[in-house]
């Protein structure tokens, strides 16, 4: 099987294809990633000299090469590509709308032309909106997102659906809660509160930390995204969660508590506009349709993922050096 990993340069993109790529010795893996800020081939270094893996740098908005791309014998889409990070969708929304939304119609465009067998779209619980103190998230929950990120992944969503009921395109949509592991840009909350506790720089801390996330290690998330390719009802979609529900304060406190630091590097700062209270997640249908259960227990997966941000202090460097120090300065600066 020949299959195209759009978004493959990205921290899930890039655990998927080193998981895919040693699962799967005879497929072809085609890697199609912008290399936008968060796009970084040297998380593929392990995997760029392999037989069964390619890559191509392009954007998914840009039709003529994605069409080309396609023609080539693709027999399956797994989109990961989007701007996927809600702080910035809060202060430049057009690029989300653009990539997230426009770009996965060009893909499923593609993928209707030249008869992909399957178009999976990585999605996110946040379409879901908020929840309150208790329920969880199933897949029949109303899509109520509120912040330009999770609206314009929603948005693709329902393209996704659309092009299902409208012209029969084999499709699934998998929504997973909040990743961590290996590889994750320094923006977003772990690897950010890692990095800073390691270099004894505050913690910044939105509103009263006790927004509740529901946490995956991103390795699961690559098998529950294996369970869909290969088993998944065509126009389905899937949730995918850990169980594992925790406030952001508590996991500030287990990575300073684990990094051997002080609470004092805590700083409360004002809340994200539109901030979503609780997430957690039915995973249910995928476990009992498709037989997908998380192995990661998140008390060890936690503890290996600081180690892995611990022994990989070159690979954030190089980042955290370059242009996303002017964006984080721009961030948390005025707070
Ligand atoms: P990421 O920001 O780390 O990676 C995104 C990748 O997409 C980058 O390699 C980037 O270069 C590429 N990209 C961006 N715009 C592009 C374009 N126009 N054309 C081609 N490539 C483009 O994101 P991630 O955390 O790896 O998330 C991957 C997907 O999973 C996203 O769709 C996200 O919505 C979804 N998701 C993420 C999480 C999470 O916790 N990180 C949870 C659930 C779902």
């Amino acid at each position: 099987m020949k299959v195209l990993i759009a978004g493959g340069a990205g921290f899930i993109g890039s655990n998927f294809i080193i998981y895919m790529t040693q699962r799967y010795p005879t497929y072809e893996f085609v890697n199609f990633d912008a290399l936008t800020y968060a796009g970084n081939l040297e998380n593929l270094s392990s995997v760029h000299l392999l037989a069964n893996y390619r890559f191509i740098k392009g954007d998914i908005t840009d039709r003529n090469l994605v069409e080309s791309v396609v023609a080539d014998g693709v027999e399956a889409i797994i989109n990961f590509a989007a701007e996927s990070h809600v702080d910035r969708s809060i202060t430049e929304p057009d690029i989300f709308v653009k990539t997230n939304v426009l770009g996965t119609q060009v893909l499923l465009d593609a993928a209707k032309k030249y008869n992909v067998k399957k178009f999976l779209q990585v999605s996110t619980d946040e379409v879901y909106g908020t929840l309150g103190e208790t329920g969880l998230f199933t897949e029949s929950t109303p899509l109520a997102a509120n912040s330009p990120y999770s609206s314009s992944k929603a948005g693709a969503d329902l393209l996704v659906r659309a092009y299902h009921e409208t012209y029969g395109l084999p499709v699934n949509i998998t929504r997973c809660s909040n990743n961590y592991g290996p590889y994750q840009f320094p923006e977003k909350l772990i690897p950010l509160m890692i990095i800073n506790a390691i270099n004894d720089k505050s913690l910044p801390v939105y509103g009263d930390g006790l927004n509740v996330r529901d946490w995956l290690h991103v390795e699961d998330h690559c098998c529950a995204i294996d369970h869909v390719l290969h088993k998944g009802t065509d126009g389905e979609v899937y949730n995918v969660g850990g169980n594992n529900e925790k406030t952001n304060i508590q996991i500030v406190k287990t990575i300073l508590s684990e990094l051997g630091k002080s609470d004092d590097l805590i700083q409360f700062v004002k809340d994200r506009p539109g901030h979503d209270r609780r997430y957690a997640i039915d995973a249910s249908k995928i476990t009992k349709e498709l037989g997908w259960t998380p192995k990661y227990n998140f008390e060890s997966g936690i503890k290996e993922t600081i180690q892995w941000y611990l022994q990989n202090q070159a690979w954030w460097e190089r980042i955290i050096n370059g242009q996303y120090q002017q964006y984080y300065e721009k961030q948390y600066a005025m707070r």
